[in-house]
């Protein structure tokens, strides 16, 4: 059965020769020794072939690094860090060449600084990352109806239907490669679970294929981290009942860690070790709300500067919905204090917006009602509720009416 899949999927593909012969012979080979240490091991019956081949998740490397590079060529093979520039900025992106040198994304930039003191730093271009971000989805959506885009540089796409996902995949990883510039990689597998780690598993350029069966032996001894929807903490407290690996997660008492983590969080636990599935590829673009916010650099105690930090937010966060025809009715602040305790305040207006007047005096108005007790460390705006042209709701067709067209 497996082989058949195989080489019938090989014989849809053109491209193909012999390294790529080879590869697959191998593929099947493996598919079957692993579906069966995988019975044995995990007591599940492999499904159907056909059926595991249902979810891509796509991502491109490096993405604002490699934006980045398309347009200054020059930086080619160098250390290269997207990073801000203020004493609390963190690294955005880090080239491969930059990640030798123990420089990743999340680090402090004044860390990274120090570890790689040869590296390129250059400031994030949001407005260049969202076009060629629309680009890249563009040429995706032109071979799939359904995707679900996470962020700019990810999404999950819906292969159910395809003849040969894996051709379609290939095609469009290749399009976007020609069209734009940006490398890509791409997991496929029965659900997004297994779609997601698979295609983070030979970043860059990856294109790995795996069934659930697969992915249960090939990361067997990761760290139950590695699956998406386990954070570090639910890690370290598994790592404190000796639940070190998927695999020992995978076998796993349910009825201890639903009792350690609550029942549904508990047996979801388990669940995802064994890459059981992960919900739908959603259709709707899940866009619902839209924020700016802003670190300080220092600590900012002065209601004045506050006040106007708030409203040049508005400002742009109303720019940027406008441009995308969306608008709002709930409209939010969001305060850190030095102490790092974080509040939300939220108000829902009557009729949608997307007007900075009316989002900033709303946040200003929340923000003077929160009166921060301490100074204040990071501050954001959000409109949240958003609709859009074109959705058919009657709140989109009020949305509408009410953008400044
Ligand atoms: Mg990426």
């Amino acid at each position: 059965m497996h082989v058949l899949w195989h080489i019938s999927d090989l014989n849809e593909n053109s491209h193909t020769n012999r390294d790529d012969i080879m590869r697959y012979a191998y593929d099947a080979r493996t598919d079957v020794r692993l579906a069966a240490a995988a019975s044995a091991t995990f007591g599940v019956v492999p499904t159907e072939p056909t059926e595991q081949l249902r979810v891509a998740h796509l991502d491109a490397d490096a993405f604002y690094v490699s934006v980045e590079l398309l347009r200054r060529p020059e930086l080619r093979g160098l250390p290269v860090v997207v990073a801000g520039s203020g004493p609390r900025a963190v690294v955005t992106t880090a080239s491969y060449e930059a990640r030798r040198f123990g420089v990743f994304s999340a680090m402090p930039a004044a860390r990274a600084r120090r570890l790689c003191p040869q590296a390129v730093f250059l400031p994030p271009d949001f407005a260049v990352y969202r076009e060629h971000s629309a680009r890249m989805m563009g040429i995706v959506r032109r071979h799939v109806e359904r995707v679900e885009s996470i962020g700019l540089d990810e999404a999950y796409l819906d292969l159910e239907g395809f003849h040969s996902p894996r051709a379609a995949m290939r095609r469009i990883v290749a399009e976007i490669r020609s069209e734009t510039g940006l490398v890509c990689s791409v997991g496929i597998g029965p659900n997004k679970l297994v779609a997601k780690v698979a295609s983070d598993a030979e970043k860059p350029a990856g294109f790995v294929v795996l069934t659930r069966e697969h992915a249960c032996e090939r990361f067997a001894h990761a760290s139950p981290g590695l699956v998406p929807g386990i954070g570090p903490k639910t890690a370290a407290k598994l790592a404190d009942m000796g639940l070190t690996t998927l695999r020992a997660l995978a076998l796993a008492s349910e009825r201890e860690l639903m009792e350690r983590f609550g029942s549904n969080h508990g047996r979801d636990l388990v669940r995802r070790a064994r890459f059981e599935s992960d919900g739908a590829v959603s259709q709707e673009r899940k866009v619902v709300s839209e924020s700016r916010e802003r670190t300080f650099d220092y600590d900012v105690a002065e209601t004045a500067t506050l006040e106007a930090e708030l409203e040049s937010m508005s400002e742009k966060l109303c720019a940027s919905l406008a441009a995308h025809r969306r608008a709002g009715r709930t409209i939010a602040i969001k305060v850190r204090l030095d102490d790092f305790s974080t509040v939300t305040r939220a108000r829902t207006i009557e009729a949608p917006t997307c007007d900075a007047r009316v989002v900033g005096a709303v946040a200003l108005a929340l923000l003077r009602e929160y009166a921060p007790p301490r100074p204040v460390r990071l501050l954001g705006v959000r409109v949240a509720g958003l609709v859009a042209e074109g959705a058919d709701s009657a709140e989109a067709q009020a949305a509408q009416m009410a953008l400044p067209l």
